[in-house]
């Protein structure tokens, strides 16, 4: 059992709520760094001293929240209102066991028996808007005494094993928090290594819009985890990336063109130590890559990721050897980093 990823993934760290998660990841680096602080909305910032052979001051970037959902109000039954935090298919929120608040109280998003159901009801979209948490409460006054208008919920789900693959809950991004950890724990790289396991992702790449601006690298690197669309669908359309064939590079997605150069420096470096790499189909979505590439005069940033399917659910699943591949792949990468590589002529 991968110790490391199960109590990162079943720690609660919803956008702006982060705080176990990060006090967790503390306890796991901070015999390993030099120094770390916690900036004011909550960013985890830490440094790995170098040898001292490269003057380069290298981020790499790793986001510690999760999607999850905000309690917005009650109705009279005692059941809670929310709304969502981070983007989701609402279909797969239904019957999902929640905790809720500080308390971690426990819910359920209910759903109306089958046997209950017209037929049109059956074939119709459940609109999130008309969903609501459960929490075994008589009336609206007895919600309200136990959860309170603007709490935080989080789903329940334990990490497990099944052969090579991991199921459990926020694999995005605690894979890439996890692997972060991993480097940090190595031996020191040639150069400072600035390590932010940032706040707020998920609502805008909020934390990292921070970080970025604050430590002004010369060069970034963002471990995430990309979804894997990689199951049979009708029309039997080629993956963007699939499970189990090794680290996901993106090149470009709906906000980013990833530094070419990097780009290019990660394949090769993956092809010289035989690790097994997969370019991530160009398209859609996004990562903190965006916001630390467009900060102060520009930052030369990449993202490397472990696939994940079912993303932005509550229950994900990665692949282990994909994920010790990331581990090897970003700390390969980091140590063949140099000035001439980012040097613009
Ligand atoms: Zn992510």
């Amino acid at each position: 059992m991968n110790e490391l990823l199960k109590n990162l993934t079943e720690a609660v760290g919803v956008s702006s709520y982060e705080h176990e998660v990060r006090l967790l990841i503390l306890d796991l680096i901070k015999k390993h760094v030099d120094e770390w602080r916690v900036d004011a909305m909550g960013n985890l910032i830490a440094l790995k001293k170098g040898t001292g052979a490269s003057g380069l001051r290298v981020l790499v970037d790793a986001h510690m929240d999760e999607v999850g959902l905000m309690i917005s109000g009650y109705d009279s039954n005692g059941t809670l209102k929310f709304e969502t935090v981070g983007g989701f298919n609402d279909r797969t929120l239904l019957g999902k066991v929640v905790q809720v608040g500080p308390k971690k109280i426990t819910g359920v998003i209910g759903a109306r028996p089958v046997h209950l159901l017209t037929s049109s009801q059956r074939d119709s979209v459940v609109k999130v808007d008309t969903m609501r948490i459960d929490i075994g409460a008589k009336d609206k006054d007895a919600a309200s005494e136990k959860v309170k208008v603007g709490e935080l919920a989080a789903f329940v789900t334990k990490y497990e094993e099944v052969g090579n693959c991991a199921i459990g809950k926020a694999f995005d991004d605690r894979a890439g928090c996890a692997v972060l950890v991993e480097l940090l724990r190595s031996a020191p790289y040639p150069f400072d290594l600035i390590a932010s396991f940032s706040v707020q992702e998920e609502v805008g790449l909020r934390g990292a819009t921070v970080v970025g601006f604050d430590a002004n690298p010369d060069v970034a690197l963002v471990l995430e985890c990309t979804p894997a669309y990689d199951l049979p669908t009708k029309d039997d359309t080629s993956p963007n990336v699939a499970l189990g064939k090794g680290p996901s590079v993106y090149v470009m997605d709906g906000v980013t063109i990833q530094d070419p150069r990097l780009v290019s420096h990660i394949t090769k470096t993956a092809v010289s130590h035989n690790i097994p790499f997969q370019i991530r189909r160009p398209g859609g979505g996004g990562t903190n890559t965006a916001t630390i590439q467009r900060t102060q005069g520009g930052i030369p940033a990449a993202t490397i990721a472990v696939p994940g399917r079912h993303a932005h659910t509550p229950t994900m699943m990665i692949n282990l050897e994909d994920y010790a591949n990331v581990v090897k792949l970003a700390d390969a990468v980091l140590r063949s980093l140099t000035q001439e590589l980012v040097k613009r002529n």
